[in-house]
Order: C-alpha cells, then sequence, then structure tokens
C-alpha cells in the first residue's frame, strides 16, 4: 500500500456493501477492472422469472453493451457456480475473475474497482469502459463531440 493506490480509486470503487447487496437486485450490469494489471470484465447477474433464488452470471463478449454477453455460470443461494454448459471454460480469464470477484465482493482490496454503467450523453448507449463512464461519452462519440467543439471555436 502507497500514496498511488489510493489516489487511482475511481468513483465506481470501493465496493459498498449496499452495493454487493444490489449485485442481486436483478438486472446489474458491472464492469469490474483491477488497476493494478489493467485487467477488466463486464458482467451482467440476472435473476431468474422462474425461480426467484436463482441468477444467471454472464460475461461481455462483444462491442454491443446490451447484447453480447456470453453464458458463465449461475449463482444459486448466494453461491457461484460455474457453467457445465457454459462456451468458456472454467479456467477462462474472465471466469476465474468473476469466481474471485464474487468471493472477495465484501472485501475487495483497494486496486479491484466495481463501475457500474452509463449512458453515453451523445447516442445514449451503454457504456461500460471506465474512461467512457466518467466522462459521458463512448470513444467514437468523444472523437465526435471533441470534433465538434474544435470546430465551434
Ligand atoms: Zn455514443
Amino acid at each position: 500500500m502507497n500514496a498511488t493506490t489510493t489516489e487511482t480509486t475511481l468513483q465506481g470503487a470501493p465496493l459498498t456493501s449496499d452495493l454487493a447487496h444490489a449485485l442481486l437486485a436483478g438486472h446489474a450490469i458491472v464492469t469490474v477492472r483491477n488497476t493494478r494489471t489493467g485487467n477488466r470484465f463486464t458482467y451482467r447477474i440476472r435473476q431468474c422469472d422462474a425461480m426467484p433464488e436463482l441468477f444467471f452470471v454472464a460475461v461481455l463478449t462483444g462491442s454491443e453493451n446490451e447484447q453480447d454477453f456470453t453464458y458463465l455460470g449461475t449463482i444459486r443461494k448466494e453461491h457461484y457456480t460455474h457453467g457445465r454448459k457454459s462456451r468458456i471454460a472454467h479456467t477462462a480469464q474472465s471466469a476465474q475473475a468473476f469466481a474471485w470477484f464474487w468471493t472477495h465482493r465484501n472485501i475487495l482490496p483497494a486496486c479491484v474497482e466495481v463501475w457500474h454503467t452509463g449512458r453515453c450523453l451523445r447516442c445514449g448507449r451503454t457504456l461500460t469502459v471506465p474512461e467512457s463512464i466518467a466522462s459521458g461519452l463512448g470513444s467514437e462519440c468523444s472523437k465526435k463531440v471533441s470534433h465538434h467543439t474544435r470546430a465551434a471555436a
């Protein structure tokens, strides 16, 4: 632990006990980022309609932030299990990162941030990249907006 560790903590962190509870609210989408390694994954935790104690966990694997989720596993009675039918191996980094995150969600180290999604202020799309959430613009829209600003100046 040094001074830089606390400085790198952005607005998505630390995960409060309230937010840990909110992960099972029904339609959670969160980006988990390790600021030390730079790794990040976006997970969706969705409640099963027929069995409310069951939750499906998926990881974002494509560029469409609302659709491109791949099934990862299930949470039942707060216990996470990697899905046997998942197309993602339980040894994959995204799978191991979620298993670790779920176990440590109440005691996360300062280098792990949890971000809510945001909406792009230009096109309204869901934002999952921490820098985009912080700036309010997706990367493409960010270029267009700064272009506008420069052109107008
Ligand atoms: Zn946009």
